[in-house]
């Protein structure tokens, strides 16, 4: 017996041996009632679940949200409830389009996912480093992934795919823009914001709604990297972001992001002129401004990547008090499908593993069998296991109710009409630009169309010229340019002279 820890079966009792094979003789077989070997080798088989189908690669961190603005007067969320007041936080960050094993400086949108353990239950803010999307209409959201996923055939992730999808959908050019820019790729999640992206809804204590957007401004600083540093860096090492913030917060030097909401009053919905509740679009900060809320710094490295970081399950569904849904049609399709990815990835009860469980708030419902049942809810009365019931099992409070949303129109099928309204806020960013800047955007999209066919570029830079004329001629011009350059470039080939040198 020595003073190190014993070693157990996963049901308690000592183990005698875990590197010796029990066998019928020195040589002979294995016996199968070596029981610890075929659990060793069967828990093996099970250490992976299924990869989530988008944002599979990620980096995460637990931390603190401390209110340094009241806003109050917008939302009765508890977690905003008084200055000073801190929440615990889990986030992740994530590339969307590649596989766990992908590279972390790829050319990709981010996502910035935030769990808050409020006391009245979680709140899940799940956005990207950007403040818009791609589509949006849900029903365009599984084939634009297709798009950024292998081709069938060849395995291979396909620019014709994603340009020819994009050419299709004009909306998409405000999101590729940013995509194509210097914060493309950001050198780590330290360096980048996050953004709720869609339209939310505040509640006060009065009854009032307001519609809001949230912004996390890192207080680290934008810092992107080239295309080609991150080419060199990739040659180096593929997981560049998780060294990075692994390191940074182990040696206390903790990343923190400012939280700024912009505030839109109920009915100021129905006169601007763009349609608020689309994720397509911004609100210009000149007509909506950013209101300072918070920190959120982000200061301990979970113990346990897979527990706390893969088994992390995000959805914008959990909402709390204060705080609700719009009619953005794509946040609607979430609040659906993220909670289903997860049913599906970690079974029915994963808002109960550690990651996921309420920490400040008591978990009480009627959900009863499926897999992961680890935990019981009798409510102190093991009759009260339906509702209603004369056991005192917990009931709903109707004074949680969000006030009535007014609205009207009839069902049908409202097809967004190709309008200028899709180039305005593009062609704002493009303005933005500084010619650098614009030169780099020129040539990332050189980089990312080179094999598209003619027919596909073609209609992207319809696409562009009706954003600005300067930015289809810049791409259009970079793309040629990089024609001729790959054109020029020869192979050296290794096969040995006819001297046998
Ligand atoms: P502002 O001049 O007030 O805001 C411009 C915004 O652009 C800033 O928030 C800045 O972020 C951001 N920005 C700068 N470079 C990039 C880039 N490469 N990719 C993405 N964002 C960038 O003008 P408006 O509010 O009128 O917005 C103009 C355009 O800026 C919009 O059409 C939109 O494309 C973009 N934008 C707007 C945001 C908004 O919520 N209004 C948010 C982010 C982008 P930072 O402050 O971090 O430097």
């Amino acid at each position: 017996m020595t003073d190190k820890p014993r070693l157990t079966t996963s049901a308690g009792a000592p183990v005698p041996s875990n590197d010796t094979s029990m066998t019928a003789g020195e040589r002979g077989p294995v016996l199968l009632q070596d029981y610890q070997l075929i659990e060793k080798l069967a828990h093996q088989n099970r250490e992976r679940i299924p990869e989530r189908v988008v944002h599979a690669k990620g980096w995460g961190a637990q931390g603190t949200f401390t209110v340094t603005h009241d806003i109050t007067k917008y939302s009765k969320a508890a977690i905003f409830s008084e200055i000073g007041k801190k929440t615990e936080v889990l986030s992740r960050w994530s590339t969307v389009a590649g596989e766990s094993g992908a590279a972390d400086t790829e050319r990709d949108v981010r996502g910035f996912s935030l769990k808050f353990y409020t006391e009245d239950g979680n709140w899940d803010l799940v956005g990207n480093n950007t403040p818009v999307f791609f589509v949006r209409d849900a029903y365009k959201f599984p084939d634009f992934i297709r798009t950024q996923k292998r081709h069938p055939k060849t395995n291979l992730r396909s620019p014709e795919a994603m340009f020819d999808f994009w050419a299709a959908q004009p909306e998409c050019v405000h999101q590729v823009t940013i995509l194509m820019s210097d914060r493309g790729i950001p050198t780590n999640p330290m360096h980048m914001n996050g953004y709720g992206s869609h339209t939310f809804s505040f509640i006060n204590a009065d009854g009032e709604r307001f519609w809001v957007k949230f912004h996390f401004k890192t207080q680290q600083g934008h810092k992107h990297y080239t295309n080609q540093e991150a080419e060199t860096l990739i040659g180096k090492t593929r997981e560049s972001y998780q060294e990075d913030l692994y390191t940074a917060i182990d040696s206390g030097e903790f990343p923190k992001w400012t939280l700024f909401v912009q505030i839109m009053p109920e009915t100021d919905a129905e006169k601007v002129p763009y349609n608020p509740f689309d994720l397509t679009k911004v609100w210009p900060h000149g007509d909506y401004p950013l209101i300072e809320v918070g920190e959120l710094e982000m200061n301990r490295n979970p113990e346990n990547y897979f527990q706390m970081v893969e088994n992390a399950a995000y959805s914008p569904s959990n909402v709390v008090p204060g705080i609700g849904y719009s009619p953005d049609k794509m946040l609607q399709a979430r609040v659906f499908s993220y909670a289903d990815a997860h049913r599906y990835r970690l079974g029915t009860h994963y808002e109960m593993l550690p990651a996921n469980v309420a920490k400040a708030a008591k978990v009480q419902h009627y959900h009863k069998d499926g897999s992961m049942r680890f935990f019981t809810n009798d409510f102190g009365n093991a009759d009260a296991y339906y509702e209603p019931n004369q056991h005192g099992g917990p009931v709903a409070d109707p004074s949680v109710a969000e006030p009535p949303l007014r609205i009207n129109g009839d069902a049908a099928r409202y097809t967004q009409l190709d309008s200028d309204a899709d180039y305005v806020q593009p062609r704002a960013l493009f303005n933005l630009f500084d010619d650098d800047q614009k030169k780099r955007l020129f040539s990332n999209y050189a980089a990312a169309m080179g094999p598209c066919s003619a027919e596909v570029k073609e209609r992207w830079y319809a696409v562009l010229a009706r954003v600005h004329p300067d930015y289809a001629a810049g791409v259009r011009a970079a793309n040629e340019a990089s024609d001729s350059d790959v054109n020029a470039i020869s192979v050296t080939d290794e096969t040995p002279t006819e001297t046998g040198a």
